[in-house]
């Protein structure tokens, strides 16, 4: 089997006497969609934080490329190739969205945002920024400002504005939410691409999206992961059913 991109081993933290997450293994294999599910409250939230280096974890360790992470900061850890969310406030409203998506390859090139007119001339960084767009679904619409897309096409501008990050893992925490069914379908498909260029670790509460999607599922419960398979054996896992399928509805 290859090498996991991504491996977390006996990751805990806990809030006074709350363990959020209590002992945590897995790992993100290339190639794949690994859902990370459980009820409202079970730390899925801030197993991520903890991957992605926003929160310290009280034991344990994250493992990315064969390297660990200990001690090295979100900044750090983005620049190895940890594509976080796609966080809308990174769009710059009055800007196109070839605009945006140049500043995203301008300053994963190390570029200062002062010579950002000068990027704008530079036909390499022009081509780099179509094909992110290309990517994330947005051919065409290269003239628009950013704050006239809908909400499904912000999130597409945002995956285009990942891609040249050169991500090596994508840690999604619910980037379906708040989307319409027609908005969460297009996205999943994307997602369906876009795990070919590097695993995604999601994070969804639609279990039909979950199940449609993934390659894997963890089921977190109470900072606990109770069960680690492929879709059928998570369907199939009677203390999956009674425990988390009980508890969400
Ligand atoms: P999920 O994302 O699975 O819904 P979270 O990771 O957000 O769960 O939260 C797990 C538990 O930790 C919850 O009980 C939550 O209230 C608690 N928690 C999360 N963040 C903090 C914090 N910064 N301080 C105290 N408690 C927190
Ligand atoms: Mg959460």
């Amino acid at each position: 089997m290859a090498e996991p991109v991504l491996r977390i081993e006996g990751l805990s933290k806990s809030f006074g006497a709350l363990k959020a997450t209590d002992d945590v293994t897995l790992d993100l294999r290339p190639g794949e969609i690994h859902a990370l599910i459980g009820p409202n409250g079970a730390g899925k939230s801030t197993l991520i934080k903890q991957i992605v280096g926003e929160i310290a974890p009280d034991a344990g360790r994250v493992v990315f490329r064969g390297r660990d992470l200990a001690g090295l900061d979100v900044a750090a850890r983005a620049r190895l190739g940890m594509a976080r969310s796609f966080q809308v406030s990174s769009l710059v409203p009055d800007l196109s969205v070839l605009e945006n998506a140049m500043l995203a390859v301008q300053g994963a090139s190390g570029a200062s945002f002062r010579f950002f007119r000068r990027a704008l001339a530079d036909p390499a960084l022009t081509e780099r920024a179509h094909a992110h767009l290309e990517a994330a679904g947005l051919s065409g619409r290269e003239g628009t400002r950013a704050d006239a897309l809908s909400h499904g096409e912000r999130r597409k501008l945002e995956i285009a504005m990942a891609l040249a990050l050169r991500p090596q893992a994508f840690l999604l925490d619910e980037p379906m939410a708040g989307m319409g069914s027609e908005g969460a379908a297009q996205l999943g498909d994307m997602l369906g691409r876009l795990r070919h260029q590097a695993p995604i670790l999601l994070i969804e509460h639609d279990m039909d999206a979950v199940f449609r999607l993934s390659d894997r599922i963890t089921v977190l419960v109470y900072g606990r992961v109770i069960a680690t398979g492929r879709v059928s054996e998570i369907r199939a896992n009677p203390q999956v059913r009674a425990v988390y399928l009980g508890a969400e509805s």
